[in-house]
């Protein structure tokens, strides 16, 4: 994983970018930037780690879909997501060439990733970076959905596949329960969306 070719292509493509050791240094960062703000999460793993929740509530208002309860829950709290000050989520995976992907099932996460504030923060670990865009599609199909799959113990061909072998892998189900029913691609920043942070964490994090 070439890093600094990394975040030089993110920034030829119009993010800002910037590199945390520590996923607590980089949760110290935002907690310190975003201050007074209505703000909508994403569901992702590396901002429930770093337990942004619980920080940022304490001086912004916070929406995150992983607080609900049940699914209709959910579904209320990421549509209010949608449209706030600020929005924070995570990408599947990521290329040398600052191109990044995202798989979704509900479209809640990709939906808040395109449109409608003033600001967005991709926070990414290294571990996440591939060389190419294919290669950070395989990652996102082969790798992020079955292990998302398995975090909700889904009867999923991939997680019924990983119990019995421990590889990871799609088999591209027709099953209901699928999570994989859209995937974008970031070429560049969205035109009308003021700043774009991709924030950077060199720790092994979230799928
Ligand atoms: S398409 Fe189906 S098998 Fe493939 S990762 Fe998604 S849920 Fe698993």
């Amino acid at each position: 994983m070439n890093l600094e070719k990394t975040i030089k292509s993110l920034e030829q493509k119009l993010y800002t970018v910037r590199c945390f050791d520590t996923h607590e240094e980089a949760a110290d960062y935002l907690d310190a930037q975003i201050d007074g703000k209505v703000v909508g999460f994403g569901d992702s793993r590396t901002i429930i780690d770093m337990k942004l929740y619980d920080k940022l509530s304490k001086h912004n208002t916070v929406y995150d879909p992983n607080q609900s309860v049940d699914n209709n829950g959910f579904l209320e709290i990421a549509k209010k997501c949608l449209t706030t000050d600020i929005y924070l989520t995570s990408v599947n995976a990521m290329a040398e060439t600052g191109k990044m992907v995202n798989i979704d099932g509900t479209g809640n996460r990709v939906a808040g990733s395109l449109f409608g504030h003033e600001k967005i923060y991709f926070v990414v670990s290294t571990n996440k970076i591939e060389q190419s865009l294919d290669e950070a599609v395989f990652r996102a199909r082969n790798v992020a959905a079955p292990k998302n799959s398995l975090k909700y113990d889904l009867p999923t061909p991939c997680v019924m596949n990983y119990k019995k072998t421990g590889e990871l892998k799609c088999f591209d189900c027709r099953r209901p329960e699928r999570i994989c029913n859209g995937i974008i691609t970031y070429m560049r920043k969205m035109n009308d969306i003021e700043d774009v942070e991709v924030i950077l964490i060199n720790e092994e994090m979230g799928f």
